[in-house]
């Protein structure tokens, strides 16, 4: 018998939604125009961009008058405003410090680690036990040197989410320019650039039901960025190369959905996540949440299980055909602990133990209750092999 699969993974990466997969299909079919060509071929296709570029305008609020470059994926979004602000204004204008948490995806970290070997000053905002950085903590940091503040809107690992309304007013408080990863927060809490305080934010399709190899980047009006990717006119001058037009058809309709979804869809999420976690707080003993549970994703639950291996966990759920996460997925297959779990101050073999499971739209509620049988069942098993698992 076929075993059910149950994917519980979706803050690695997300099915492709089937309305944004039928949007697609004729642009891997008979509409191949170029939309730069100016014959009808590329007229058509230029239409439907519009429309699909529109779209993620809609979903994070973005003004006509704002940039939205499409580019291939957020770790490029990160690269092009951290690298973008280096050459604006860390080497014009002789600012050469960035702020930052420590907890950010390793596209924002590395590009950090990077600059810094060019001469700029990076400071890691340690995240506190809810695992967030607060506004107080950036406003402290900024220095007169300070070009960019750089703060994700929501942690992949522990679900946490940022006061990054609150931090972006400090930041243009002082004449900072801000940027925010929201990769994990789009689709499952509103965004919206409205206020005017964020001056770049990313985003990356595949994690809510776009196809892999799309994102996008929000540049607000006036602000100067330059391109990574020198090339033709494509996206205004901002990303040449040229449209990846199929991909953007689908992350069209993905924001679609996301934005017409976004309320009734995560009350039932977060209270299918709400089961699963509080069962197994009560039923499992010697367990536990990472981070704080008020300001979370509602699809996030990042739990410990004491004396058992995370890696072992994984590997029984994945035999019973669960999928779950260690950490973020950019880093499985690292035996270290997670650097996240790491910052909010929990002891290595805590961080060793914890598994990281994220829902989605199309999560039910009877796999859930799949999930939780095997979930028990896994856990009891490892720990009745265990030398050193003791309860209490
Ligand atoms: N930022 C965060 C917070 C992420 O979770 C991820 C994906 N794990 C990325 C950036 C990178 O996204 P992409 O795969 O689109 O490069």
């Amino acid at each position: 018998m076929k075993q059910e699969r149950i994917y519980l993974d979706n803050n690695a990466t997300t099915m492709v939604a089937p309305e944004a997969r039928d949007a697609m299909l004729p642009f891997l079919g008979e509409k191949y125009g170029n939309p730069s060509s100016l014959h009808a071929f590329g007229g058509e296709i230029r239409h439907h961009l519009a429309e699909a570029h529109d779209h993620v305008y809609d979903l994070i609020d973005a003004l006509d008058q704002d940039d939205v470059v499409i580019n291939s994926c957020a770790t490029e979004g990160n690269n092009t405003v951290l690298q973008g602000v280096y050459h604006t204004v860390v080497r014009n204008n002789a600012k050469n410090h960035i702020i930052t948490s420590n907890v950010e995806h390793p596209s924002v970290l590395n590009t950090c680690k990077f600059l810094e070997t060019l001469g700029v000053q990076v400071t890691y905002l340690p995240v506190n036990k809810e695992g967030i950085v607060t506004a107080e903590q950036v406003a402290n940091a900024i220095i007169d040197r300070t070009a960019l503040v750089s703060i994700m809107w929501a942690n992949n690992e522990t679900g946490a989410v940022f006061p990054v309304e609150a931090i972006a007013q400090a930041a243009k408080a002082r004449g900072v320019l801000f940027h925010t990863d929201a990769t994990q927060v789009i689709g499952k809490l509103p965004v919206s650039v409205r206020d005017r305080s964020i001056d770049f934010l990313t985003l990356s399709g595949h994690k809510f039901h776009a196809p892999k190899g799309v994102g996008a980047l929000f540049v607000k009006a006036g602000v100067r960025l330059p391109p990574l990717l020198f090339g033709g006119e494509q996206m205004g001058g901002l990303r040449g190369g040229t449209h990846d037009v199929h991909n953007m058809i689908g992350l069209g309709m993905a924001a679609l959905l996301a934005k017409k979804g976004i309320t009734d869809e995560q009350t039932r999420i977060r209270a299918l996540r709400d089961k699963l976690e509080s069962t197994v707080l009560r039923e499992i003993s010697d367990t536990g949440v990472n981070g704080g549970t008020q300001h979370r994703t509602p699809n996030t639950a990042n739990i410990w299980f004491k004396g058992v291996e995370g890696e072992a966990v994984l590997w029984d759920l994945n035999e019973h055909g669960i999928a779950a996460s260690t950490g973020s997925a950019c880093a499985s297959g690292n035996e270290k602990a997670s650097y996240v779990l790491l910052a909010l101050g929990i002891g290595p073999e805590i961080a060793h133990s914890s598994i990281r499971f994220s829902l989605s739209r199309y999560t039910t509620e009877a796999e859930i209750d799949t999930a939780l049988e095997t979930i028990r069942t896994v856990i009891e098993r490892l720990r009745n092999i265990s030398f050193t698992y003791k309860k209490g």
